[in-house]
């Protein structure tokens, strides 16, 4: 781990270790799409000729989207998830392709954080009222120990032959930490089976990108900082063929009695996190991987994410409040990028 001293007014830039010399596609052009999706926005970017038919592109993006959302909403009460948290004790659930994938990545992250990620999070999502029931109030002590005895990612039970989930009783999924980075990915891959290989997807902030512009420059993407005045250099990356995701509660937070609380929750004690960090990103060659490792190295926090992230040679910058300022710390990963 490294200490990133950087002065106020440089920039720094991230590359790839490769960047492909694959010329730019002849006579294309830049068109931009953007639409809603998961409580935010998202927008794309590609290089196609000038001709591009619009309205396939972007229903195969709205549609890509809206698939996530139907699979693994916990706003949405008629989707896959929501039916599975409801279904009694004892019952096996096929789950989709797209759902499967998530659900395998996400206990794979939970395994590797030793729980800091967790997947089966949902009842306690639900008690501190970050979930679709606001609450006005914090939780009572008895309902957070209810609400943890739910949870706990080894009580999944995943038939991979089957690709069949089984409910044990009351046990609550919760993906929305996970869920935005897919669809950032499976919009690159629709995308991608559009012959449209150059593109910048972005949702709620979390970004992948591939190919080059008209002009044979990567898609530069600035990263997110809390407070870019006071926490030093602006980054910038050049996303080509990775992802970047950021979790933080600069970002979104709950606010009771004039405190203000993170909605993300270290499912080790059941309560949301406050250690000083500010946020976290993770550069990885999938978003949906980014943005599961973002949230898991933000709970573990800015000693053991950082010592994680450095075992596991995951790309990571935690920014630390200090103060009235803030601190960066970044993994060797990270600094790889850095030219
Ligand atoms: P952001 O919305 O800032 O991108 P995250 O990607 O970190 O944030 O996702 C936060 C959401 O994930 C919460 O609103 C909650 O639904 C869920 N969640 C909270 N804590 C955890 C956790 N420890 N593991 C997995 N999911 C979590
Ligand atoms: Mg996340």
């Amino acid at each position: 781990m490294s200490l990133a001293q950087a002065s106020a007014t440089a920039r720094r830039v991230l590359l790839p270790a490769t960047l492909d010399r694959a010329p730019p596609p002849l006579g294309g052009r830049v068109h931009g799409f953007t639409g809603r999706t998961m409580g935010t926005t998202w927008s794309v970017r590609l290089v196609a000729g000038v001709r591009l038919a619009r309205e396939p592109v972007f229903r195969a993006i709205q549609g890509a989207l809206d698939e996530v959302v139907a699979q693994m909403s916990t706003w949405e009460p008629g989707s896959t998830l929501s039916r599975f948290n409801r279904a009694e004790a004892g019952t096996w659930h096929p789950l989709p392709a797209e759902f499967h994938e998530v659900l395998a990545c996400a206990r794979a992250v939970a395994e590797r954080s030793d729980g800091a990620f967790d997947p089966t999070a949902g009842a306690l999502v639900d008690a501190w009222g970050f979930g679709p029931a606001p609450r006005g109030e914090l939780p009572r002590a008895a309902r957070l120990a209810q609400a943890r005895a739910r949870a706990g990612w080894r009580r999944l039970d995943l038939d991979p032959a089957r690709r069949a989930l089984l409910q044990p009783g009351r046990l609550a999924l919760d993906l929305s930490a996970i869920a935005k980075g897919f669809g950032v990915d499976l919009v690159a891959r629709r995308l991608h089976a559009l012959g449209l290989e150059s593109h910048l997807v972005e949702v709620g902030g979390e970004l992948r990108g591939s190919g080059v512009k008209p002009d044979g420059r990567p898609w530069w993407v600035q990263l997110e900082h809390p407070d870019a005045e006071a926490g030093g250099a602006p980054v910038l990356l050049a996303l080509h063929g990775l992802s970047v995701a950021t979790s933080g509660d600069y970002r979104r937070w709950f606010e009771h009695a004039g405190t203000r609380y993170s909605h993300t929750i270290d499912p080790r004690d059941g309560l949301p996190i406050r250690h000083g960090l500010a946020a976290v990103t993770v550069i990885h060659a999938g978003c949906m991987q980014a943005d599961a490792w973002s949230t898991a190295l933000n709970v573990l926090g800015p000693v053991d994410g950082t010592a994680l992230a450095g075992r596991l040679g995951l790309a990571a910058r935690f920014v630390v409040r200090r103060g009235a300022g803030f601190e960066e710390r970044t993994s060797v990963a990270f600094d790889q990028f850095l030219k």
